[in-house]
């Protein structure tokens, strides 16, 4: 079955089916169907759809136009596919919302009604226009004409494509062994997906292990622990530690990895990845941390908690800073994790000292969601909390005995000196960088170092390259309760693949005319997916050929040949040429 959000709140469930066959449509005069969209207010509140769909009634080998209130809805898609059926439509073209979220789902009804799906054609009279041009309404309507007619003049053109099925792999591998990487897989192995977990640390846990706590009070080491032992006595699960990604080659369904071991390479062949490197805590080198035993990280705080817990007896004055790293301009992102560990902290060292003074100098308190009961809990101890700006850094001295920590507070406007015995950096969490893996993936890493998700919506827990999948603190800095819901996500989001023997890989990619082609290497150079490389088959050794199976059809080797000799399926030179002659 297909799932679709639609605006307003519409969510759809198409059901699935024995499909009919598909009918011979080669040699047929265009007869167009046209369906457009009012989405509710959305593009009937600013465009006049009657008068577009009376326009595209009157347009070359239109044979059928309508207008339809949710054309995404579950009875407009079967309305659809009826009319397809009775009145013999041979190409469709809807005027809605964008392809992005809706062109499955209307191809799924063209293959319900017996048409190829790629005898359609899809225009953005929405995002592009009634939402862009809400204050002009004429404007607004004489453009979705436009696009009309240009989404009219290639669907006469657009031809059937075949789609391709591969055998699936349907083996996991998992790269790292934290708390995300673990959760990621035994929530695939409890499905019934052998997975292999490749650490490149010594032993699994990665850092949740230095975790005291997590924020609501749960013990972390014993927990993880018992989840390590769960993955070690799972059958289908095999844990290879010591083990770097030396190479990756293949393709969604069809991946092969070598790790490299201490023993030797090691291959694996799978169908999907999930990558959960995580991240790190950074290691500071202002505010004499390294130079004073007293002051110390979050995670070097829980290590005394966790294993030397009798040293922060008798503290007497305890300082926090915050945003050590954070929200600077080499590094502006926010941690998340380290308010909320704070609070966590402070509350721990007043249960231990009640009579402790305890003082965090922060910039903003962001403490999020249900979180925000600790800060008022932390509030009500009596921890005290004194906002610094960035500018004016606390001043931090030592006269060989205790810490002085000195920052200007901005209620009382004085500088406010506090003797401590302990200081706690809340340093940012940072990235591993890992540009090697993400090359290897075909994915990316942002400006920051974490891995990039498709789409922070609509993919949020998948890569740009089909069959990865990204969860915990590589993606982005999250607390624990975060990251694992998220491996069970992306685990979720692999079964969608897993599940199935076979996997469809689209027919609209670029294709190479050989005797065209001068063997420039442009294509291949361009290509983000690295689908084109040299062919070493005769007569054409030396030209570039494409693998369909990893080009996205994005049209970049096609805009960028300057020989001519890509064509992209589905976006053929004369289509594009009559979308520009219409408009
Ligand atoms: Fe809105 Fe129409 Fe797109 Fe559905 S198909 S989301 S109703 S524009
Ligand atoms: Fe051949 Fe065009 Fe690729 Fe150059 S850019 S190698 S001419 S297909
Ligand atoms: Fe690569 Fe895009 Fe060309 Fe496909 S269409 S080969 S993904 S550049």
């Amino acid at each position: 079955d297909t799932i679709t959000f639609g605006c307003s709140g519409t969510v759809t469930l198409t059901a699935a089916g024995g499909n009919p066959a598909e009918r011979d449509t080669s040699g047929q005069r265009p007869r167009i169907g046209v369906f457009v969209c009012r989405c509710g207010v959305n593009i009937a509140g600013v465009v006049d759809v009657a008068a577009v769909r009376d326009y595209a009634e009157s347009l070359p080998y239109v044979a059928y136009a309508t207008d339809n209130l949710y054309t995404c809805s579950q009875d407009t898609q079967q309305i659809m596919a009826e009319v397809i059926t009775e009145r013999n439509l041979n190409r469709i073209v809807v005027a809605a919302c964008t392809p992005k979220t809706h062109e499955a789902l209307f191809q799924d009804t063209l293959v319900n009604a017996g048409l190829n799906k790629y005898l359609f054609e899809m225009t953005n009279i929405r995002n592009q226009d009634s939402w862009v041009h809400r204050d002009d309404p004429a404007a607004a309507t004489a453009k979705a004409k436009d696009l009309m007619r240009m989404a009219v003049a290639k669907a006469a053109l657009v031809e059937p494509v075949k789609d391709t099925e591969l055998d699936m792999n349907r083996r996991a591998l998992v790269v790292g062994a934290g708390a995300s990487g673990i959760s990621a897989a035994l929530a695939l192995s409890s499905q019934g997906y052998p997975v292999t977990i490749a650490e490149r640390s010594p032993a699994p846990g990665g850092q949740a292990m230095r975790l005291h706590t997590t924020w609501k009070g749960e013990e972390v080491r014993s927990r993880l622990e018992a989840l390590i032992e769960a993955a070690a006595a799972d059958p289908l699960v095999e844990l290879e530690c010591n083990a770097e990604i030396a190479s990756v080659e293949g393709f969604v369904g069809n991946f092969t990895t070598t790790l490299a071991t201490p023993f030797g390479n090691r291959v694996v062949e799978h169908g999907v990845a999930i990558i959960a490197t995580g991240a790190e805590e950074l290691i500071p080198g202002e505010y004499l941390y390294g130079r004073n035993r007293d002051v110390m990280t979050h995670l070097e705080l829980d290590a005394l908690f966790l294993d030397d817990p009798s040293r922060l007896d008798g503290i007497e004055t305890a300082v926090f800073i915050q945003c050590v790293g954070s929200r600077e301009p080499t590094r502006p992102y926010c941690s998340r994790v380290c308010c909320t560990h704070t609070m966590e902290s402070a509350l721990k060292l007043k249960e231990r000292n009640p009579g402790a003074r305890i003082f965090v100098l922060y910039r903003d308190i962001r403490t999020y969601g249900e979180r925000e009961a600790l800060y008022r809990e932390a509030r009500l101890a009596g921890v005290m909390f004194i906002r610094y700006d960035p500018a004016a850094k606390p001043r931090i001295s030592t006269d060989g005995a205790r810490i002085r920590v000195e920052a200007h507070d901005p209620v009382l406007d004085r500088t406010v000196s506090i003797p401590a015995d302990l200081l706690v950096l809340a340093t940012a969490v940072i990235p591993r960088t890992d540009e090697k893996l993400a090359g290897l993936f075909k994915t990316a890493v942002n400006e920051d170092g974490f891995f990039i998700e498709k789409h922070s919506k609509l993919g949020p827990n998948e890569s740009a390259s089909d069959g990865v999948y990204l969860c915990g603190m590589a993606h982005y800095p999250k607390p624990l309760d975060e990251s694992v819901a998220q491996a069970l996500a992306a685990a979720s989001r692999a079964c969608t693949l897993l599940s199935s023997e076979k996997i469809t890989v689209s027919g609209a990619f670029a294709d190479v005319d050989q005797a065209a082609c001068s063997g420039c290497g442009v294509c291949i150079e361009i290509c983000p997916y690295s689908a084109p490389s040299f062919t070493r088959e005769r007569p054409f050794a030396g030209c570039a050929e494409i693998n369909p199976v990893l080009c996205k059809g994005c049209g970049l080797c096609a805009a960028s040949c300057r020989s001519g000799a890509i064509t992209l399926k589905g976006f053929a030179p004369e289509q594009i040429m009559a979308m520009i002659d219409a408009v």
